[in-house]
């Protein structure tokens, strides 16, 4: 395997995949998926197992060493296991984890497990029923609940989830430990939206320690697909901070260099918890993600308007060198900082979209469910 990292322009590694499975949601949360009507990829256009495993060795080859399994919902997408196994199996791989919405965890979680799954995110805005329906507009928060407790069972409810592939990755490297409460197996993200669930950091955070899943709470974004964003909207990680502090005493920032979007935190009685906050104080100056969408465009930034066909490129017929050299110079090339260049707009915002509407009816891969999250 690779030794000496590909840097991008701006010194960033290319080491960290996310690989959409499908564009397709059983959510449709007003945040992501707001509209009533979606533009779908093709069938015939989404990757096979096969394809995807060896678009994977390629990306192995020129250093990627943690790969995330998103979507859409990615539980959506049949014999998931099978896929787990398949890239689990590739020696080399530091990481392997699922981001889901958790509605159908609790019937996948032990054969995703068996397969060699490493660790899981549950996305859980509210604990409230109601709230719940009005946000994501089905009535989901038990089978997302159950889903949890499931995940708990298989990956949390023996403490083990302390030590995590990322503390394991951060000692290896030589960088500073972060003092215990390394980040958990389990965890759970939040969108925070102001007016909607932001009465509900303490109870996600209490929710989060009954289960032993560390809380990440994130900064509702301008991304592509979010076409109600307001900056009015937005809870900043200052004021979230706040508000916690105000609720349980002094909050202590958890110091450890790492790629991880999201900052860590620790609360007076030694619970842990995070906060992205891409909106307010991005971090594209350590950004190594990149995203594979289910149809095989490959994305450099979240907030990127192009990609790159890998579909059409392997299914063409180069060669695996070819390939290899395509994402090379493609990585060579990047200088991608998309929430940088969205916070420097100031004021304006509110009036420039990410991507005009008609511009996402025209093309899925712009939509934040198609490019994974
Ligand atoms: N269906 C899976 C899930 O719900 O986790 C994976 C895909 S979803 C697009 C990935 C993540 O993106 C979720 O945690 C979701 O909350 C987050 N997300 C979607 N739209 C967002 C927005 N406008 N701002 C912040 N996070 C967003």
């Amino acid at each position: 395997m690779r030794t000496v990292p590909l840097l991008d322009t701006l010194n960033r590694p290319l080491s960290n995949l996310r690989l959409s499975v499908t564009d397709r949601c059983n959510l449709r949360c007003q945040y992501c998926m707001p509209e009533d009507e979606y533009t779908w990829l093709p069938r015939e256009d989404v990757l096979q197992f096969e394809e995807i495993s060896t678009l994977v060795d390629v990306f192995q080859s020129l250093g990627v060493d943690r790969i995330r399994l998103t979507g859409g919902e990615p539980l959506l997408r049949r014999d998931l296991a099978s896929l787990v196994a398949m890239v689990s199996a590739k020696p080399g791989l530091n990481d392997l984890a699922l981001t889901t919405n958790g509605i159908l965890l609790a019937d996948q979680i032990d054969g995703l497990k068996a397969a060699g799954l490493r660790r899981i995110t549950v996305s859980l805005d509210t604990l409230k029923a109601d709230r719940f329906i009005a946000l994501a507009r089905f009535d989901e928060l038990t089978r997302v609940k159950e889903g949890l407790a499931a995940a708990h069972r298989v990956f949390s409810a023996t403490g083990r989830g302390r030590e995590s592939t990322l503390e394991a990755e951060a000692q290896a490297k030589l960088l500073p430990a972060s003092g215990g409460g390394a980040p958990r197996e389990l965890k759970i993200d939040s969108v925070v939206i102001k007016g909607v669930n932001d009465d509900e950091l303490v109870d996600l955070i209490e929710y989060g320690k009954s289960i032993n899943a560390e809380v990440r709470f994130i900064e509702y974004m301008d991304v592509g697909g979010a076409t109600r964003w307001s900056p009015s909207d937005v809870v900043s990680r200052r004021e979230m901070l706040e508000r916690l502090t105000r609720h349980y005493g002094a909050i202590e920032a958890i110091r450890v260099a790492s790629s991880a979007p999201a900052d860590r935190f620790r609360l007076p009685d030694g619970t842990t918890f995070g906060i992205i906050s891409s909106t307010t104080e991005p971090f594209c100056r350590s950004c190594d993600r990149s995203r594979l969408t289910a149809d095989g465009m490959w994305y450099l930034c979240l907030y990127a308007n192009r990609g790159m066909d890998l579909r059409a490129a392997l299914r063409g017929g180069v060669t695996i060198d070819a390939l290899r050299a395509m994402i090379r110079k493609g990585w060579l090339d990047r200088d991608d900082r998309g929430a940088e260049m969205r916070l420097a707009l100031g004021a304006e915002r509110a009036t420039v979209p990410v991507i005009p509407v008609k511009w996402l009816r025209q093309d899925p891969h712009l939509e934040m469910h198609t490019r994974g999250g």
